[in-house]
């Protein structure tokens, strides 16, 4: 039986109550958390692998919901004064069209390798295109040991919004061809070792028939699988609901495409009314702030959606618009833009932040009860991060402020899920770094040729 002991930890519990506990520790045995408590109160253990987190924080393992694992390699590779439709139709959408299976392999891979050196232990992919190995990213995640929901992408117009011919041809797919791969995919992949689940990814509203959203409404209840779509994200999207005589949230009731595991990334332009519908239906909101920032998109209204009773989760969307798939430093941001948005530093706080990257991701993709707070009988999903660090020094007051404030998630020492060890002592043990990073370099350049670019100096004024 393998068993760790964490001890003199200050710890993150996200539990009901958001209790912390300082000078705590934590006993795991088999994957499962079997005690959590005051050091000086827990039972005695002979471990097999002892951490002494003295100067540490212990938080759940963070949950990214919206995550594009196609496009860590196009980190750089767009400019970064573009507005959304610009950025896909002549940039993203360009880029990924051409792209190789091979290709996408590699950023699956350095998507992974980021998200475990800071922190995550969960994620929700979007947008899988049968373009990239649908088969073959998910056998990469798998191998990982990290736990995902794979996001098979569906559509049957190549649009975008009211914009009925915007995608790029290489990127077009077949609804039933994708179907068909969703239910092999489902059937061998879906609840693998408890860390994998197979969810659909219909690609935006205009880009998906009503009848297919129909169609994917009933897959989904069929199979209790999960749903996953961009909404709401610029006032573009507004104007296809309006010209539809809709609102984006009404739209989705009246297809049968809200619920429990349908989470709907950015929301940046929902409405109270929308917030409701969300709210009564178990719908949960994805908060992406830095896309949300970069393309000039909006500042979405967490605290309205919060106060609405929407689940609202947090994501950092993908390379080309945040650019890091770093959680941690997603909630900082997450934290000031609620302040100055509402004028108010008391708008929103710090342990309600870090819910949306922990608890409420996990009820985003409904495994609350096995994973997002570190609370006994949960699954053992931790990441551990050094607060002794010159940028959070010092940290014996307030070491989770600290953290959240001024930390990155490179600050994680210790990654763990089910139990075992991604990272360990401040090394990722499931992805040889040198090799994927390596890989990485070699393959941009390549994309960029391939799709017409090779003379693009990248956002960098050279
Ligand atoms: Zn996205």
């Amino acid at each position: 039986m393998s068993s760790i002991y964490i001890k003199n930890a200050y710890i993150v519990t996200a539990n009901g109550k958001g209790e912390i506990i300082k000078d705590g520790s934590i006993f795991i045995e088999d994957g499962e958390i079997k005690e959590v408590g005051k050091s000086d109160s827990m039972k005695a253990y002979r471990p097999e692998y002892l951490i002494d987190a003295a100067h540490k924080v212990v938080m759940p393992g963070l949950i990214n919901t919206h995550v594009h694992l196609a496009q860590a390699l196009m980190r750089g590779l767009v400019p970064d004064n573009v507005n959304l439709i610009e950025w896909l139709r002549d940039w993203v959408w360009p880029l990924q069209g051409n792209m190789t299976e091979d290709e996408a392999a590699v950023s699956t891979e350095l998507t992974l390798l980021e998200m475990i050196n800071s922190g995550t232990t969960t994620f929700l992919a979007t947008s899988v295109n049968g373009r990239y190995g649908v088969n073959r990213t998910i056998d990469a995640v798998y191998k990982s040991g990290i736990r995902g929901a794979i996001g098979r992408q569906i559509m049957d117009i190549p649009g975008y919004a009211d914009q009925p011919q915007m995608l790029h041809s290489g990127l077009i797919e077949d609804a039933d061809k994708s179907l068909k791969e969703f239910e092999y995919v489902y059937g061998r992949w879906n609840n693998k070792d408890g860390r994998i689940w197979i969810w659909l990814s219909p690609r935006t509203p205009g880009a998906v028939s009503d009848d297919l959203f129909r169609r994917i409404s009933l897959v989904v209840s069929e199979h209790n699988s999960g749903v996953t779509m961009h909404l709401a994200e610029v006032r573009d999207d507004i104007r296809y609901f309006g010209s539809r005589n809709t609102s984006p949230a009404r739209f989705l009731k009246d297809l049968g495409m809200v619920g429990p595991k349908h989470v709907y990334v950015h929301g940046v332009w929902l409405t109270e009314e929308d917030m409701g519908i969300f709210a009564g239906t178990g719908t949960s909101v994805s908060h992406n702030p830095s896309s949300n920032s970069k393309l000039g998109s909006g500042i979405a209204k967490v605290v309205s959606m919060l106060r609405n009773g929407v689940n609202v989760t947090l994501g950092t969307d993908g390379g080309p618009s945040n650019d890091t798939y770093d959680l941690l430093r997603e909630l900082r941001l997450a934290l000031l833009l609620q302040k100055v948005d509402n004028l108010d530093p008391q708008a929103f706080n710090l342990m309600e932040a870090i819910k949306l990257a922990t608890i409420n991701g996990a009820r985003g993709l409904g495994i609350e009860t096995m994973v997002g707070s570190i609370e006994v009988g949960k699954r053992a999903d931790l990441a551990i991060f050094d607060v002794r660090k010159p940028y959070t020094s010092p940290s014996v007051i307030a070491p989770i402020s600290n953290l959240v404030y001024a930390g990155t998630g490179s600050d994680a020492t210790d990654v763990i899920v089910d139990g075992k060890f991604l990272k360990k002592n401040g090394k990722v043990l499931v992805l040889d770094e040198s090799l994927v990073i390596e890989k990485a370099e070699r393959a941009s350049a390549e994309l960029l040729a391939r799709a017409g670019k090779k003379d693009w100096t990248g956002p960098d004024p050279l």
